[in-house]
């Protein structure tokens, strides 16, 4: 009897995990929260490290593919003072391909393949070690059972409190992040200023980030330190859109208050774009263009579960990805929740029984915290260091690990 298998999310994780155990021929359900495949935008790029996202995808048999798709030049990043000088321009050397770039979109049609989802059903509770297995509740009343359920269900997940009460905190940085399409024939002088990859700009406490995607789309991220209590209007009634590729909550947890000149007002896209140029304001006017020509903010307010994340041992239920492991969006987070993804298959696969499918669960629990700390405490340094008092912090990490 093969264990009855359920991975909870259809984001990188779940994806690549589903994608392994469907190349090694064992069964497994995948059960989403979204109504459909493309009910709402997939985000923006992805970095895939050599050691990581790109070593589960050759686990998966799709290192080759995604080598016909992704981006080695999207690798570029050109750094700037407010003022618009260039003090980096960074350029990948011929063959590069240590972390090239691919849309969510175009990974997460990768990683389907011939997977099977099942759509709208999105879980609310998992309870573990009843007499028949693991209990599955969903929003429609349903329940299932399954011998493990896996938690790839994101940042807030609905997994998680059965093996942990750890719950996300605000890191004080806040992200808006906004888009240009067709930037090449609609904003030529912007899309020289972003480049084949990216260009970043640090200023005290704030940072405009930009990073084209394939088909002349650009997101642009306006990032800044300020407590949540001084953004306005966060409850989705205005012309901000809702967060997308993360698993954000759509309310913030604080009052909202506007009696600040600075405040974040989000109460409509002109108005978060007034918000936002004032918080810039004495920055080179190139740079604010990006934000002047924006179509749509996402707010997006960065949350982190703590770095050393770990929990006791449920029989029949594990977490991975940002499930397990939310950190700063820097580079590692789809990344590590590929690689677990991939390993738990691998490991899944090779167990003869039961027993062994529990001890095979925790050992890659042990292998997973261990990895996943090492970037968390990487990825929070490096967020205090680009969102800095001192800007001249986020040159120097650049020149710490793209040295020229
Ligand atoms: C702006 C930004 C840029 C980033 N850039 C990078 C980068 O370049 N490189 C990198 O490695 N990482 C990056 N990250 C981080 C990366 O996006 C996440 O770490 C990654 O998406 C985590 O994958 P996941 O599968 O664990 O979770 P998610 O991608 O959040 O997927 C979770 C899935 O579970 C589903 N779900 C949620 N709740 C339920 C439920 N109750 N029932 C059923 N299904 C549910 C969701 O709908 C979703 O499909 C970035 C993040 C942001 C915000």
């Amino acid at each position: 009897m093969r264990p009855r298998i359920a991975v909870i999310g259809s984001g990188p994780a779940g994806l690549t995990l589903a994608r392994v155990l469907n190349r090694h021929g064992h069964p497994f359900t995948v059960l989403e929260r979204d109504p459909a495949r493309d009910a709402r935008p997939a985000g923006g790029t992805l970095d895939l490290h050599e050691g990581l996202g790109q070593l589960a995808l050759e686990k998966a048999g799709l290192l080759a593919e995604f080598q016909a798709l992704s981006r080695p030049e999207g690798q570029a990043m050109r750094i700037l003072d407010t003022d618009g000088t260039v003090l980096r321009d960074w350029q990948p050397r011929p063959g590069d391909r240590a972390n090239p770039e691919i849309d969510r979109r175009q990974l997460r049609d990768l990683l389907l393949g011939p997977v099977e989802v099942q759509w709208g059903r999105g879980v609310t509770e998992v309870v573990p070690e009843t007499p028949d297995g693991v209990v599955v509740h969903f929003a429609d009343g349903r329940q299932e059972t399954y011998d493990l359920v896996i938690g790839a269900d994101g940042a807030w997940s609905r997994v998680r409190p059965t093996v942990s009460s750890a719950t996300p905190q605000y890191t004080g940085v806040t992200s808006v992040e906004t888009s240009l399409d067709d930037i090449d024939t609609r904003h030529p002088d912007l899309a020289r200023l972003v480049g084949d990859g990216s260009v970043a700009v640090y200023g005290v406490n704030r940072a405009i980030v930009a990073q084209r995607n394939s088909g002349g789309h650009v997101k642009v991220h306006a990032q800044f330190r300020e407590p949540l209590d001084q953004h306005a209007n966060p409850d989705g009634q205005s012309g901000l859109n809702q967060p997308t590729d993360l698993n954000q909550p759509a309310r913030l947890d604080q009052p909202a208050r506007l009696d600040r000149p600075t405040d974040l007002d989000l109460a409509g896209v002109e108005v978060v774009r007034s918000s936002l140029l004032a918080r810039f304001d004495g920055w080179a006017a190139p740079v604010l263009e990006l934000l002047r020509h924006g179509t749509a903010f996402v707010h997006r307010p960065l949350y982190v579960l703590p770095a050393s994340h770990t929990w006791a041992h449920v029989s029949g239920v594990t977490l991975l990805g940002d499930a397990a492991h939310l950190m700063p969006p820097l580079g590692a987070g789809a990344n590590l929740a590929m690689l677990e993804g991939a390993e738990l298959a691998e490991s899944i696969a090779a167990a003869p029984g039961p027993g062994e499918l529990d001890d095979a669960v925790r050992a890659f629990e042990e292998r997973m915290w261990a990895r996943a700390g090492r970037w968390a405490d990487i990825t929070m340094a490096g967020l205090e260091r680009l969102v800095s008092p001192d800007p001249s912090q986020a040159l120097a990490l650049f020149d710490e690990v793209q040295p020229s």
